[in-house]
C-alpha cells in the first residue's frame, strides 16, 4: 500500500511535538498502558454482557518486552483491537479538531505547554521512537493488519498475520545523542519502576519477563541468569484502595493517565460510601478551564463503572450542568452492567449516586471557599460563570444549591464577594443590595449612577458578566434582601436636602420639551436625585436594564427583537451645564434639539452602548465648540 499522508493538522502536532524537547518523555509508556487498558476495558465489557464470548479472567493482560539488542520495546494487549478503517482514522488524526483549533489559536505558547495540554496518546511514542508499528486484530475479524510510521512522514497500512486478537505497539527505540539518553527505555529494570509510578492501578495485569540472578544448587559461588514472569503493577484500581495509603501523587498521576485534564488538578476528593447504594467516586477540579469548556462541543459527565468494570466513559446523568467542570469516576457494585444511555435516566441507584454527588461538590466548594479562598478565587475565576448560569437555568430551581457559591467583585472590598458577605455588612437602614453593570470593574467604579449609592457608603456589586443580572433576577433576594441596580430610576434613597431639589413647572416644560426633541429613545427626561458632579446618566424604569438589553439584543435569533429597556435620561440641575439648557429653551430652541441629542448619546457612551449616528453626534459636537 502506498503510503498515507497523516491529516494536515496531525502533521503540524506531530512536527512541533516530535522537535521539542518534552521533558517527560517518559509518560508515552503511561499512554500506551492506558489505551492497552482501554481497549481491554471493552472486551472485558463485551465478555461480560455477550453470553457467546467466551471468557477467561487470565485472558486479559498487558505485555511489555525489551530487546535491547534490537533496541525494541514492545506493548501488547489482548484487548478488542483494530479494524483496517480503525487504525486508519484512529492513528491517521492526531488531534480532533477541536484541539487543533485551540493550538492554532494559542501560537504564543511554548511547544512544551501546548505538548503538555494534550498528552497526545499514542503519538507521544515517537518522542522515544526511530520508527513505530502496531499490529492489530479485531475483535469478530479474520484478518490482521500492520500499520508503520516514522513520524511525520506518513503511514502505511498492510495485511500481515496475528493469532490472536488484540494489539501489539513495536517501538524502535532512538539511539543516544550527546544530549538525550534513550537507552533508560531498554532498561527493564527503569521500565518496571516507570509502570509502578503511572500505572500501578491500572486493574489488568502489567506483564515483564525479568531478567534476575540465582545461585546454581549445590555450587558455592555460582549463577546462573534466568528469567521470571512479573506481575509489575498493584491491580487494585485507586479508588478501591484506602484513602490513608495513597499520595497526593497518586491522585495526581491517575488524572494525567485518565486524560482527564493536562493540568495539576486544583482539588481532588475521594469517596468512599458503604449503605443501601454503595459506591466509590474520585472527584477532581481541573485548575484551568478546558479550551472548550463554554462551548457546545463541551461534553460533561463522569466515567461510570459496574463493580471495576467500564460501562461509560462519560455519563453525563452523574452531573448537573453547573458542575459540568468535575471530571473523575463512579464505581458502584449496585449498578446494572446493562444499563445503557436510555435506562440511565430513570434508574434510581444512579439517581441516588447523583444527587450524593451533587451535595459532595457543594460541600466540598463551601468548604474551599471558607479555608482556601484563594483556591476558591481561582476555581471561581474558571468556572464561575457556569454556576451563575446553573442559577438562572431551571427557574432558578437550583437556587439552594448555588446562591453561596456565587461572587461578585465589591466596590468596597475591591476583591470577589460572596452574598452572605455583603448582607452582613449592609447599613442599618439600607434595603438594597445595590449592584451596577458594565464591561469591566473599572467603568462601573466610574458610572455617574453609582455615585450617590456609593456616597452613601453602599458597597456595590460590579456585574461584569453578561449572565449575572440575569441569574439575580431569577434569585429575585438573597436572606430576604432584594436586589437593586443603581441605575434603577427610584433608588429608594432619600438624600439630604432633597426637597430642595423639588422641579419647579419651568423646568418641567424644558423636560417635556427635551424628550419630545428626542422623539421616542427615552420614556422621559427628568432632573437626577442621584447626580452629583456629572451632568447626565441614563436609569431604567421596570424590570429591564440597558444591559439586558444589550445582551438580549446580542443573542443570535432571539425573540428578543423588539424588547427595549425603558430609558430615563436624567439631568443634574445642579450642574452648570443645566443653566446652557435653560438659556438654550428661552433662546434658541434649536440649539437645545441638539444638545438634547448629544446628552443623550453622551449618556449612552458613559454606558458603553453604542451610539446610533456617530457621524450626526460628531457633526454637532463639532459645531458646538465652533460656536
Ligand atoms: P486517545 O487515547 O486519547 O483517544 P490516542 O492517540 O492514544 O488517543 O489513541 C487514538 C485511538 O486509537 C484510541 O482512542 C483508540 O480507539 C485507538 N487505540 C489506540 N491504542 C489502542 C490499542 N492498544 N488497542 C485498541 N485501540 C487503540
Amino acid at each position: 500500500m502506498a503510503k498515507k499522508q497523516f491529516k494536515s493538522e496531525s502533521k503540524r502536532l506531530l512536527d512541533l511535538m516530535i522537535n521539542s524537547i518534552y521533558t517527560h518523555k517518559e509518560i508515552f509508556i503511561r499512554e500506551l498502558i492506558s489505551n492497552a487498558s482501554d481497549a481491554i476495558d471493552k472486551s472485558y465489557y463485551k465478555s461480560l454482557t455477550d453470553p457467546s464470548m467466551e471468557f477467561n479472567k487470565e485472558d486479559f493482560y498487558i505485555r511489555i518486552s525489551v530487546n535491547e539488542d534490537e533496541r525494541i520495546l514492545r506493548v501488547s494487549d489482548t484487548g478488542i483491537g483494530m479494524t483496517k478503517e480503525e487504525l486508519d482514522t484512529n492513528l491517521g488524526t492526531i488531534a480532533r479538531s477541536g484541539s487543533y483549533d485551540f493550538k492554532s489559536n494559542n501560537e504564543s505558547k511554548d511547544g512544551v505547554d501546548i505538548i503538555g495540554q494534550f498528552g497526545v496518546g499514542f503519538y507521544s511514542a515517537f518522542m522515544v521512537a526511530e520508527n513505530v508499528t502496531v499490529i492489530t486484530k479485531a475483535h469478530g475479524s479474520e484478518e490482521a493488519y500492520k500499520w508503520e510510521s516514522t513520524g511525520a512522514d506518513g503511514y502505511t497500512i498492510n495485511l500481515c498475520e496475528k493469532d490472536t486478537v488484540g494489539t501489539e505497539i513495536i517501538i524502535q527505540i532512538k539511539k543516544n545523542t550527546d544530549d538525550e539518553d534513550y537507552d533508560e527505555f531498554l532498561d527493564s529494570y527503569n521500565i518496571k519502576n516507570l509502570v509502578k509510578k503511572y500505572s500501578n492501578f491500572i486493574k489488568y495485569p502489567i506483564k515483564m519477563m525479568i531478567q534476575k540472578r540465582r545461585k546454581i544448587e549445590g555450587t558455592e559461588n555460582e549463577y546462573e541468569d534466568y528469567f521470571e514472569d512479573e506481575i509489575l503493577n498493584s491491580m487494585v484500581p485507586i479508588w478501591r484502595k484506602n484513602k490513608s495509603e495513597l499520595e497526593p501523587s497518586d491522585y495526581e498521576n491517575f488524572y494525567m493517565e485518565k486524560h482527564y485534564g493536562f493540568d495539576k488538578p486544583l482539588k481532588y476528593t475521594h469517596v468512599s460510601v458503604e449503605g443501601i447504594t454503595s459506591y466509590n467516586a474520585i472527584l477532581y477540579i481541573p485548575s484551568r478551564t478546558p479550551f472548550d469548556f463554554y462551548t457546545k462541543d463541551f461534553e460533561k459527565g463522569l466515567e461510570l463503572y459496574s463493580n471495576g468494570v467500564l460501562i461509560m466513559n462519560k455519563c453525563p446523568d452523574l452531573l448537573p450542568d453547573y458542575f459540568g467542570f468535575v471530571q473523575g469516576l463512579v464505581d458502584s457494585a449496585d449498578l446494572s452492567l446493562n444499563i445503557s444511555r436510555e435506562t440511565l435516566q430513570h434508574d434510581r441507584q444512579l439517581q441516588f449516586i447523583a444527587k450524593k454527588i451533587k451535595e459532595k461538590i457543594k460541600s466540598e466548594l463551601l468548604a474551599m471557599q471558607k479555608d482556601e479562598r484563594e483556591t476558591y478565587e481561582k476555581f471561581f475565576t474558571n468556572f464561575g460563570r457556569t454556576l451563575k448560569f446553573g442559577l438562572y437555568s431551571e427557574w432558578g430551581a437550583n437556587k439552594e444549591t448555588l446562591q453561596d457559591l456565587v461572587m461578585f467583585y465589591s466596590s468596597t472590598e475591591k476583591k470577589l464577594v460572596t452574598l452572605d458577605e455583603y448582607v452582613s455588612r449592609m447599613k442599618e437602614e439600607q434595603k438594597y443590595i445595590y449592584y451596577a453593570t458594565g464591561e469591566n470593574a473599572n467603568n462601573i467604579a466610574k458610572l455617574p449612577q453609582a455615585e450617590m449609592v456609593s456616597d452613601k457608603g453602599y458597597e456595590i456589586l460590579f456585574f461584569t458578566d453578561e449572565i449575572d443580572e440575569f441569574a439575580i433576577k431569577v434569585l429575585m433576594s438573597y436572606k430576604e434582601k432584594e436586589f437593586k441596580n443603581v441605575s434603577s430610576a427610584d433608588l429608594e434613597i432619600k438624600s439630604e436636602g432633597e426637597e430642595s431639589k423639588q422641579e419647579s413647572e419651568e423646568n418641567n416644560d424644558i423636560f417635556s420639551f427635551m424628550s419630545e426633541s428626542l422623539n421616542d429613545k427615552v420614556k422621559a427626561v427628568r432632573a437626577s436625585k442621584r447626580l452629583k458632579t456629572h451632568p447626565v446618566c441614563l436609569a431604567t424604569e421596570g424590570e429591564l436594564s440597558i444591559e439586558m438589553e444589550k445582551t438580549l439584543k446580542s443573542m443570535p435569533d432571539s425573540m428578543a427583537g423588539d424588547v427595549h429597556a425603558e430609558k430615563i435620561l436624567e439631568i443634574n440641575t445642579e450642574h452648570q451645564m443645566f443653566e446652557k439648557i435653560k438659556n438654550a429653551y428661552t433662546n434658541d430652541k434649536e440649539k437645545l434639539k441638539k444638545l438634547s441629542s448629544i446628552l443623550y448619546n453622551q449618556a449612552l457612551l458613559i454606558e458603553g452602548l453604542q451610539i446610533e449616528d456617530p457621524v450626526q453626534y460628531a457633526n454637532d459636537v463639532y459645531e458646538l465648540i465652533n460656536n
